[in-house]
């Protein structure tokens, strides 16, 4: 018997974090019967040592990362892991890797298998969200590197890797690219138990099509059963060029009255895809101007072109990961690696100024602030939660000239889907516990996402040769995910496309 389970996603508090796990086929018992299409009450199933599993991603909710709201005993693992053999990870987003840190402190021991640029990441990342929510004792958090660097088992896009063999069955995994961020994968699963031998696919988060850099995700050759995201579900993205000239369209109404347009962007990812965009656009219109809307009776910005608008990066972690981006090529596409050949620098252009300390951010912050120079702000957090886009947001939001660009997914409940609901009315936002008026411009260009839309997923799933007999939505909002679920049901009727949890 081989069972799917979905820890945490139940509650709302965590992220992503599945369980693929062996279980002898017990007589007369209800538990061990078929496939639980609920798959969410782990007490259901016995877990015993002698019934080995993996777990697929061990994830923060999505926004919660930066709230620092949650305390060490909400997250600690509430769920059995003696019998778990390894931890396969799809990419390092926060919410599917953040509680990895937790995961090692409840006793894990096993191998932590994940793509070559993954494995390059995840330290990057974890060290990270373990100065923001776990400790600030260096000591401690080198030792949790240390033994996470130990556990990383970096494994090539394409390869069967054997996770174990034991009398109750036998498991291995092969990472496909997910075109999501730089490292990101699908996994198959080659679960084998008794005489069930099945294929069983989760997909992590899955990347547009045509996004920028990395190239589009494959659908598997075979997948009986199906695990999938659909943060999109709902939604389909604009097409490349379209979304292209959009961000121009955008930034140029924008800049039209000076002003600092603030782009909160994840570290990983968007920001990359962002920066690569603007490059592109500095690279065709060099010279073309940028909002030469006259200001009372001087046009201020009469001498902005493309060619010599400033970007700025205020986050130390997006500009190291940019770096690692750089420097992992050989995984970027075709069009991403021609342009290298044809001389040009998609991440590290000459109009990109990256701000590292924190005494520089402060001053960034306060001049952009008083000079209205037109200026575009790549700053984290995402979704505003945390991070350094909360100091901008609190200098700018009450200034008309300023924007504020919104590029990826808002999670409810979060700053960014607050100021996105109600900037464009007038309102205001909580930020770190006052309210701040909202008069600048807010838009959102949602093309901008590395996520795969409505009709991304379909092809996804429709691509698979035979269809799934059961496909698992997980990992999105409610609506999204039933949506998903109600086009799944057109296309594959005699696939049970369920919502666990
Ligand atoms: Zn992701």
């Amino acid at each position: 018997m081989i069972k799917i389970l979905h820890h945490g996603a139940v509650n709302g508090v965590t992220g992503s974090c599945h369980e693929l796990r062996m279980s002898q086929a017990t007589k007369g018992s209800q538990s061990t019967k078929g496939s639980d299409p609920s798959g969410s009450d782990p007490t259901l199933l016995p877990a015993s040592n002698s019934h080995p599993g993996i777990l697929i991603d061990c994830g923060l909710f999505q926004g919660q990362e930066e709230s620092r709201g949650s305390s060490a005993a909400d997250l600690a693992i509430d769920f059995p892991i003696d019998h778990i053999r390894a931890l396969v990870v799809t990419h390092v987003h926060i919410d599917h890797v953040g509680r990895i840190p937790y995961l090692l402190a409840a006793g894990f021991d096993g191998p932590i298998i994940c793509s070559e640029p993954s494995a390059i990441m995840l330290p990057e990342i974890l060290e990270d969200a373990l100065k923001i929510g776990f400790t600030r004792d260096r000591a401690l958090i080198n030792r949790v590197l240390e033994l996470i660097r130990a556990r990383v088992v970096p494994l090539p896009y394409g390869r069967w890797h054997s996770v174990f063999e034991e009398e109750v069955g036998s498991l291995k995994v092969r990472l496909q690219r997910a075109g999501h961020i730089l490292g990101s994968a699908y996994v198959e699963c080659d679960a084998l138990s008794g005489s069930a031998a099945e294929r069983i696919v989760f997909s992590g988060d899955l990347g547009a099509p045509h996004s920028p850099l990395l190239p589009e995700p494959a659908p598997p050759e075979r997948a009986d059963r199906l695990v999938i995201e659909s943060t999109y579900g709902d939604k389909n993205h604009e097409d490349r060029e379209t979304r292209r000239y959009r961000l121009k369209a955008v930034l140029e109404h924008a800049l039209e009255d000076g002003g600092t347009v603030l782009i909160p962007a994840f570290s990983i990812g968007r920001t990359q895809e962002l920066l690569y965009e603007i490059e592109g656009l500095i690279a065709e219109f060099g010279d073309g101007a940028i909002g030469v809307s006259p200001q009372g009776d001087r046009p201020r910005s009469e001498s902005l072109t493309w060619s010599n608008l400033e970007i700025v990066v205020d986050s130390p972690l997006a500009a190291e990961f940019t770096k690692i981006y750089r420097d992992l090529k050989p995984f970027w596409d075709e069009e991403a690696r021609a342009l290298v050949a044809a001389g040009r620098h998609p991440l590290s252009f000459e109009q990109l100024t990256v701000i590292n300390s924190h005494e520089d951010h402060l001053n960034a912050v306060e001049y952009l602030a008083k000079s209205h120079r037109p200026c575009v702000v790549i700053a984290g957090s995402g979704m505003c939660a945390g991070g350094r886009v909360v100091n901008y947001l609190k200098a700018m939001l009450g200034d008309a000239r300023n924007d504020v660009l919104f590029v990826g997914y808002q999670a409810k409940g979060t700053p960014g889907r607050n100021i996105l609901t109600y900037g464009p009315r007038g309102g205001w936002v909580e930020l770190d516990g006052e309210r701040y008026d909202i008069r600048a411009q807010v838009h959102t260009v949602g093309g901008y996402s590395a996520h795969a839309g409505q009709e991304d997923l379909l092809r996804f799933v429709e691509g698979i040769p035979q269809p799934p007999s059961e496909i698992r939505i997980v990992h999105g909002d409610d609506g999204a995910k039933r949506a998903l679920q109600g086009k799944l049901r057109e296309s594959l009727p005699e696939a049970a496309v369920v919502i666990p949890g």
